[in-house]
């Protein structure tokens, strides 16, 4: 671990743009607070462009989480550029539709192309992970790189600004110094909290559960290479084969008056089994299934005034968290990633400048697919006359035109 130099310090409300001459260098790598998906993403970002980084991250190792992550062809897209597409490929499930349903009845309502309509639409497929694939992935390959140094067991509890430096610290593992920082430490980001002005998270009023079960224990009647998505009042399911179709992933959404600070509870079957009693067979049938959920809290976070302190800047879910009803957090996270890289290889003499040109183009995408995300969830949960209206759209649609209306999501190119 390197020494830092105490002979100035600083704090961030002091800082202002200044060159950086120094930035990703032998010395003075970057700072990647943060070895989740966007974290990992931007180090391997910033290798490719010759930079040096330093991930840092508070967990000993990856535990498999027991949850899916659906990954639209801009993010797959970057993920080959990453290098890490070779290693995902044969744990991806690849549905060839998103298959969507009424809930209370079955009934289908449009059977949504992906698999090789939106591969080529797109230059790229729609994979399905197990999480912990995900994060396996990125980071054997981190672990390749000579240009990335990793520190794990690293709690950071506070960031200083010392000039031309920023150094972390936490309470037992000692400091670490580097050039400049970029703060990709997720949804609940110390760096935001303390440095960024900002309304703070709000409860979304509805909570997720997660689950992942052998696809041998899949209903016959669902059993299908297919994102599966149900929608009601009140709760909408969504399930996807994962493991290279070894096993499936599932996401139960309800609406819920309060929030669980503790974002992997484990639950109560009956929090999922009680308002799936009015829902069709096949689908009851299915959530049966899990002998244990875990459970979290969905939360927003209004626009912050900026992404960038100096040299000190926000990266995926620390700056923009999304609700999952477009399945785009993490992805909008590796498109931070790819962005940042750029514009600081564009102006490697003057971090600030690159991390404001960083933050000038993706804000605006960023801010409308948190917005579309969370017309979606409004969508799936739609009651009486507006969801007959949802549903008979749905039906009468071509199915393409419907997915064509996320082009501007799928299509775009970091
Ligand atoms: C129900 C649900 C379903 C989802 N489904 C999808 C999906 O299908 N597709 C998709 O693209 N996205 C999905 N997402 C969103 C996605 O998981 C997040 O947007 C993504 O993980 C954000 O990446 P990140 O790197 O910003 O944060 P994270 O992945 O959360 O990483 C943050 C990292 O920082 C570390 N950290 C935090 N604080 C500190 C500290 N003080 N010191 C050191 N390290 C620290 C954490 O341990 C963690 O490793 C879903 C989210 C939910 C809730």
């Amino acid at each position: 671990m390197e020494q830092a130099d105490t002979s100035t310090s600083g704090t961030m409300t002091d800082v202002r743009p200044r060159r950086h001459p120094t930035v990703g260098n032998e010395r003075h790598p970057l700072l990647i607070l943060g070895g989740g998906i966007g974290g990992l993403a931007a180090a391997l970002a910033l290798a490719q462009h010759g930079m040096k980084s330093h991930v840092i991250e508070k967990r000993k190792v990856y535990e498999p989480e027991g949850a899916g992550i659906q990954i639209g062809p801009n993010g797959s897209r970057l993920l080959a550029s990453l290098g890490v597409a070779d290693a995902l490929e044969p744990l991806a499930g690849k549905p060839d539709l998103i298959h969507a349903r009424d809930s209370a009845t079955g009934a289908t309502l449009a059977r949504l192309p992906l698999g090789g309509w939106i591969a080529k639409r797109h230059g790229a497929p729609y994979w399905v992970l197990h999480r912990a694939d995900l994060h396996q992935a990125l980071f054997d390959a981190a672990r390749a790189s000579p240009l990335i140094a990793r520190t794990t067991d690293f709690d950071a509890i506070a960031v200083e600004n010392r000039g031309e430096h920023v150094v972390v610290r936490s309470r037992s593992s000692g400091e670490i110094e580097g050039s400049a920082m970029i703060a990709a430490d997720g949804i609940r980001s110390m760096v935001r909290d303390e440095f960024f002005a900002g309304k703070p998270l709000r409860f979304a009023g509805k909570c997720a559960a997660r689950a992942v079960i052998p696809a041998t224990a899949m209903p016959k009647s669902l059993a299908e290479n297919a994102t599966g998505l149900w929608m009601s009042p009140k709760a909408h399911v969504v399930h996807y084969p994962v493991r290279g179709g070894s096993e499936v992933a599932l996401v139960f959404v309800r609406n819920e008056t309060a929030a669980s600070d503790d974002w992997s509870a484990s639950l109560q079957s009956s929090w999922v089994t009680e308002p799936a009693r009015a829902f069709a067979k096949s689908l009851r049938d299915l959530l049966d299934v899990p002998a244990e959920w875990k459970k979290w809290s969905l939360y927003e976070l209004p626009p912050l005034p900026t992404w960038v302190r100096g040299n000190i800047c926000l990266l995926g879910d620390a700056a923009h968290p999304t609700l999952p009803f477009l399945a785009q957090g993490g992805v909008l996270a590796i498109e931070d990633a790819a962005v940042l890289a750029r514009m600081i290889a564009r102006r490697p003499d003057d971090i600030c400048q690159g991390f404001t040109l960083y933050e000038r183009e993706r804000r605006p995408r960023a801010t409308r697919v948190v917005a579309a995300a969370k017309s979606n969830g409004s969508i799936y949960h739609l009651d009486g006359f507006l969801a007959q209206a949802r549903n008979a759209a749905m039906r009468i649609s071509p199915p393409e035109m419907l997915m064509a209306r996320y082009d501007w999501i799928y299509g775009y190119r970091a």
